[in-house]
């Protein structure tokens, strides 16, 4: 199965593609993810994608498109895959129909998780992260037991530099700007199914269970 979140900053994808993927045995591929573990290897490609991300807006369609090509590609996908985070503009799922059609493949579902501005910016700018296991945390609505430390490892959590308000602005505005369009755009090949993320964790993972049986 090939499965895309969708959805802005905020909207929880993170969160819910480590559970269907875990449920579906699909691979999770989280662009925002890889970005951060190719700057944390200090390599070429962390490097040039650095000031974007800081700034939180989009890393050139190029540069994203090879480096999620090379991840589908891999033989541990080819069973399944869900991406998180990507394509994220209309030349990158273009980009993407593209490369799948050359392979024979399809996108199976594009699951729309929706929520709004002031939910998404209430849910990022009170967000924490284990730097150990990636488990994510919320201040409010999913702390922690031991303020600061990771439930699983222990870890003292941190905050990601983009979740600043500031950025959070900036990025709410990209996603409006280039990714909102995709909604329309998987609309018309028939695979969106949109899905309310305003409610709990469990909740929302259930409206996906069901969209993703429903194909
Ligand atoms: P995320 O973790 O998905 O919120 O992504 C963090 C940052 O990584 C974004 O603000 C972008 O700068 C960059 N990024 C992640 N995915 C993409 C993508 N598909 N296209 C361009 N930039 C991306």
């Amino acid at each position: 199965m090939s499965l895309v979140l969708l959805g802005p900053p905020g909207a929880g994808k993170g969160t819910q593609a480590a559970r269907i993927s875990q449920a579906l045995g699909l691979v999770h591929l989280s662009s925002g993810d890889i970005l951060r573990a190719e700057g944390k290897a200090s390599s070429e490609l962390g490097r040039q994608a650095k000031d974007y991300m800081d700034r939180g807006v989009l890393v050139p369609d190029d540069l994203i498109l090879s480096m999620m090509m090379d991840h589908i590609r891999r033989p541990d996908a080819a069973k399944g895959f869900l991406l998180d985070g990507f394509p994220r503009t209309l030349a990158q799922a273009q980009g993407l129909d593209a490369r799948l059609a050359e392979w024979g493949r399809t996108l199976d579902v594009v699951i729309s998780i929706e929520v709004d501005d002031a939910l998404a910016i209430k849910r990022l700018t009170g967000r924490m992260s284990c730097p150990k296991c990636g488990r994510i945390y919320h201040e409010t609505f999913s702390p922690p037991a031991q303020p600061g430390r990771c439930d699983v490892c222990g870890e003292a959590l941190i905050r990601r530099k983009d979740d600043s308000p500031e950025v959070v602005g900036q990025r709410l505005k990209t996603y409006h700007q280039e990714t909102q369009p995709l909604i329309a755009y998987y609309q018309e090949k028939g695979v969106l199914r949109p899905v309310c993320g305003a409610g709990g964790v469990d909740e929302v993972t259930a409206a996906i269970s069901k969209e993703c049986q429903a194909r």
